[in-house]
């Protein structure tokens, strides 16, 4: 008799290494915003609270609604999902058959190995440029009759590095119709280079484009987990097929559309981190470290081997940093405070 077993390959699945947290300890690893909830969201989430004995709305139709009228795009092309990591994984299921091949540069964002193998799709990598940008070119060459995915991360995780309007227009158009494009814009809020376009424009002209964005980043719901694409009809249809029912709760719905009438004041708490950013990389390279210019809400540190003895250093004093080992770290940026801390331990690494 066959005995029970999980999936065999299962044991080659690259692990998601959530970043660490440790009672007492500054965490920079999650990329998540400083700051909690404001009040109006706090309230909204309250509120919520009273009808947690039904079921959330499976469709997030108020949530679709209120995006679409935000966006300037039909509901239709509208799907929501637990997290963009959800729909990280419900893309793939959504045009990805067994064997066919899943596209991203790498390093990018540790989710798309994971949910491609899941799949049982096959992941291909394209190493990044030695600026540590997206090789678009590569990627180009790359793609196959078994190409049905290519996840473009803007800016990218956890490079920071941008691509700009006219490189994305290009690759667009090159890249053949029957393959899904997808930006995922997860730190799209932290971008103030007027060069990276809004990947929602891509998608009014071209069926083979969709967008990822998150609530977890600028809007600081990351413990609530909620995301949302835009995609033609049918991807957004097919993604809303392949959904968990339910799996987006009620309160993050609520708590989405709270925070989407908060907008002007999450957004302008980004600009202190935006600030902040720029000082901790001014800081870093005045130090002597090679640190990408970034558009996101971290900076990448390409340290190769050295990588785990930086992320040990830092956490003998108390910052939890993400080492990718034998490749680099990824630092969020924090408070003011926070990044002294960090930034004095950076300087204490190299002596
Ligand atoms: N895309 C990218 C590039 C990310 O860095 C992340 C979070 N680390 C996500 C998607 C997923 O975010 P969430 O599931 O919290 O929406």
């Amino acid at each position: 008799m066959p005995s029970l077993a999980p999936r065999p390959d299962l044991e080659s699945l690259p692990k998601y290494v959530p970043g660490r947290t440790i009672l007492g300890a500054i965490k920079l690893a999650s990329n998540e915003v400083p700051g909690g909830p404001l009040p109006s969201v706090r309230a909204a989430i309250t509120d919520a609270m009273g009808d947690v004995n039904r079921y959330p709305d499976s469709g997030s139709q108020a949530l679709r609604e209120r995006l679409a009228a935000d966006l300037d795009v039909p509901i239709d092309r509208l799907a929501v999902g637990c997290g963009s990591v959800s729909l990280c994984q419900q893309l793939i299921q959504a045009v990805c058959g067994p064997g066919d091949e899943a596209m991203f540069a790498w390093r990018s964002f540790e989710a798309y190995p994971i949910v491609t193998q899941v799949a049982h799709a096959v992941g291909v990598k394209i190493p990044l440029t030695d600026g540590y940008g997206l090789d678009l070119d590569a990627m180009l060459a790359a793609i196959t009759d078994r190409t049905k995915l290519i996840f473009v991360c803007n800016p990218n995780n956890p490079t920071g590095t941008v691509l700009h309007r006219d490189e994305i227009e290009r690759f667009i158009e090159a890249v053949p119709e029957h393959v899904l494009v997808v930006l995922d814009e997860a730190y799209k809020e932290f971008v103030t280079d007027s060069e990276v376009p809004d990947g929602v424009e891509f998608t009014r002209t071209h069926n083979n484009v969709a967008v990822l964005r998150t609530f977890s980043k600028a809007y600081g719901l990351a413990g609530l987990r909620i995301g949302y694409a835009v995609a033609s009809a049918p991807i957004a249809e097919a993604l809303r097929q392949v959904y968990v029912a339910f799996s987006v709760n009620a309160i993050a719905q609520v708590a989405a559309i709270a925070s989407l009438d908060a907008a002007d004041e999450l957004l302008e708490r980004c600009q202190e981190i935006i600030t902040e950013r720029e000082r901790v990389r001014n800081s870093l390279v005045d130090m002597g470290y090679d640190i990408p210019p970034t558009q996101a809400n971290f900076v990448w540190f390409p340290l190769g081997e050295r990588t785990v003895a930086f992320s040990e250093h830092m956490l003998d004093r108390k910052l939890i940093v993400r080492p990718f080992p034998g490749d680099g770290a990824r630092v969020t940026i924090g408070t003011p405070e926070e990044n002294d801390l960090f930034l004095a331990a950076a300087r204490e690494f190299l002596s």
